[in-house]
């Protein structure tokens, strides 16, 4: 059957298929929520009387309960893949303070202590210096916006280039002492509440 239409060309004689997709086309989501309110609808934070009206609609409209099931598979999609908490932590990597890197060796002799070391890295400050047995290391980290208390606890490990991590423990004041180092070169890390500073290539011997 053949049905008068008013187009952009005039008046047309059309059958009625063609018609029906025209007027789905003009219609076409003419009465469907917006993405904002499919969104909140799926979240379920709407009132019960805008939750009602969503879902009395979304029964008769293929495009709403298709736009509802991309909402709900893009929702149930974890958007974080957990993994260990060292890799997920910020290093910082401290960088030697004293004695400075490049400063002729001949300028440090009889300079007191040669052993002591002092690294840098934002606003922490660590110092080592040799531990009180053979293979110790002594260190005290201060941080300028931690409290020294909220150190305590908190992991140091010593990690060589190959062999067994060496740990200690931080105490309230920002001290540890790590035990029987082999001669070697090892990287430091300390944990921190903003992250793990990283002091690398720290030569023991
Ligand atoms: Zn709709």
């Amino acid at each position: 059957m053949l049905v008068s239409m008013q187009t952009a060309g005039g008046k047309q004689m059309v059958d009625d298929d063609t018609f029906e997709s025209v007027l789905r086309q003009s219609l076409y989501r003419f009465d469907c929520p917006d993405a904002h309110t499919l969104g909140e609808y799926e979240l379920d934070v709407l009132g019960a009387s805008e939750r009602t009206r969503i879902a009395s609609h979304a029964v008769d409209c293929a495009e709403c309960t298709a736009e509802l099931a991309v909402l709900r598979a893009f929702l149930a999609t974890p958007t974080r893949v957990p993994e260990p908490f060292v890799e997920r932590a910020r290093r910082i990597v401290a960088t030697l303070l004293t004695p400075r890197p490049g400063l002729a060796y001949g300028g440090l002799r009889g300079a007191g202590d040669t052993s002591m070391r002092i690294y840098e890295a934002d606003d922490v400050t660590v110092t080592l210096g040799p531990g009180s047995t053979r293979g110790g290391l002594l260190g005290l980290v201060v941080t300028g916006d931690v409290e020294p208390a909220a150190l305590g606890g908190r992991e140091v490990r010593a990690v060589p280039g190959e062999g067994s991590v060496v740990r200690a423990r931080l105490d309230d004041l920002g001290n540890f002492e790590l035990d029987n180092l082999s001669p070697g070169a090892y990287a430091l890390e300390i944990d921190l509440p903003h992250g793990v500073l990283v002091i690398e290539e720290l030569r023991v011997g």
